[in-house]
């Protein structure tokens, strides 16, 4: 096992990966910009090292910054959290080319399924069922709107190296569709330094449903179960839970099953989501592969009792998975709300803030990931999460009432700051949401905005 782990990235999963590593008897390194001096992982951590300026493009997007604090230090390997480099195949090359473990999957494995059309192309092969519409990017306009024409509408263009819910347009007709996807490559383009993209069938009334997995570099793979993230405003999510609620156990099963497969077939290894969107009817299709631990894997933490960053440091360290799929259990229900510095009221526009007041909830079954305390100051320089407030319950309802009372314990302010904790909890008044039977509208339908 790895003695020293440089950690990539800030805010709550810097935390966490500190949290994991000092468990494990592995001593951490935090990197943190010129603006995150005060931040709670450099408290956290058994050492740190500042790499560069509040610009996230000179500090945690900075791999030779990062390269040299893991040299300086004497780290072994880095792990990068969600978002900053975590999906960057040639960070995890850079890193190799200079003796580092980057934890996670192989450069080439991240390569390939980090562009949404190959992974679709990919996992096709291994026999996942696709959403109708492109495969393959599309490179004119013109066969673009034939693929669009033939797969009816409403319909989606989304940026092949697309991610965290940008880039993507919904079509609606055949008149709008050649303006939308010139903006579509533009926006694509800007964001992502890639203009390629694809075309798939809009599904109206679809359930975000992802499988956890985990693979070690032996050919061993578990799933741990599904995610329902379909509580989601601009195609972010804002409240997860696990199992997914109100599909029968047999599409469950198969979800799982066929994640795994995908996984397996490509080599993955590390932890990794396989999303997938379920219609009406229960037929789900496949959406993308994230390479990475991601925002919401406390859900599943809670519901099989399995530490998923143990897994992801044992796995990177070369060791064999130590669960069997027999080994994995599931049981009751876990609810997950991340808790943003926007004001809700207001477009969910960023409110950074000191924060005066910082009390989490705390009390039976229920665990907050969070960077905050009291006097911290909120920057606006970063992405707005302040923390997740997690709770597990042995049924649904109990859980829905857990997460109330969560969330009625959790005291945040400060000058200027507000949360998105009220309309977490509107969410969780709401009937459709309380029965378990909500789709991907949900969040825009409390919001009034038509669709
Ligand atoms: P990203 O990589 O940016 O997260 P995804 O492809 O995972 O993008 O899609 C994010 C969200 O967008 C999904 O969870 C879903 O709500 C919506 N979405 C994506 N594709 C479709 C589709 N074909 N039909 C309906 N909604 C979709």
């Amino acid at each position: 096992m790895f003695e020293k782990v440089l950690i990539a990235n800030r805010g709550e999963i810097a935390v966490r990966v500190a949290r994991a590593c000092r468990e494990l008897g592995i001593r951490s390194v935090a990197v943190y910009s010129a603006v995150d001096r005060d931040s709670a992982v450099v408290r956290l951590a058994d050492e740190a090292v500042c790499i560069g300026p509040a610009d996230s493009r000179h500090s945690y997007l900075n791999a030779a910054a990062i390269i040299e604090a893991a040299r300086q230090t004497g780290a072994q390997a880095v792990h990068p959290g969600y978002g900053f480099l975590s999906e960057d195949p040639d960070f995890a090359e850079i890193c190799a080319d200079n003796g580092l473990v980057f934890i996670g999957p192989r450069p080439e494995v991240m390569l390939a399924l980090g562009d949404k059309s190959r992974a679709k192309a990919l996992m096709a092969e291994a026999g996942l069922p696709l959403s109708p519409g492109s495969l393959a990017t599309v490179a004119t306009a013109a066969q673009a709107r034939t693929v669009a024409d033939e797969t009816g509408y409403p319909v989606i263009i989304k940026g092949a190296a697309g991610g965290g819910g940008r880039g993507m347009t919904v079509v609606w007709s055949a008149e709008e569709f050649i303006p939308a996807y010139e903006r579509t490559r533009i926006a694509a383009q800007a964001a992502f330094g890639d203009d390629r993209v694809y075309v798939e069938r809009y599904l109206t009334q679809a359930r975000h449903v992802e499988v956890q997995v985990l693979c070690d570099g032996y050919g061993n793979g578990v799933h741990l179960g599904t995610r329902d993230c379909s509580v989601q405003r601009r195609h972010q999510k804002l409240i997860e839970e696990g199992p997914a609620p109100a599909l029968s156990a047999a599409t469950l099963d198969a979800l799982a099953a066929t994640a795994l497969r995908g996984a397996l077939r490509v080599g993955f290894t590390g932890a990794g989501t396989f999303e997938f969107l379920v219609d009406e009817t229960e037929r789900f299709h496949f959406i993308e592969i994230n390479c990475r631990i991601q925002v919401e894997h406390p859900v599943t933490e809670m519901i099989t009792g399995v530490d998923l960053v143990h897994e992801q440091l044992r796995i990177a360290g070369g060791m064999p998975l130590r669960l069997r799929q027999e080994d994995v259990r599931s049981s009751g229900v876990a609810i997950e709300c991340r808790v943003n510095v926007e004001d809700p009221e207001r477009a969910f526009v960023p409110t950074p803030g000191r924060l005066t007041r910082f009390v989490p909830p705390a009390g039976p079954f229920t665990r907050v990931d969070t960077h905050g305390y009291p006097g911290y100051l909120v920057g606006p320089h970063y992405d707005s999460l302040l923390a997740k407030v997690v709770v597990w319950a042995p049924d649904r309802d109990l859980a829905l009432s857990r997460m109330e009372r969560a969330l009625h314990e959790f005291e945040v302010s400060g000058p200027g700051v507000h949360t998105t904790i009220p309309f977490a909890r509107r969410v969780l008044e709401d009937p459709g949401f309380r029965k378990g039977r909500y789709t991907t509208n949900l969040v825009d339908r409390l919001l009034g905005v038509p669709g």
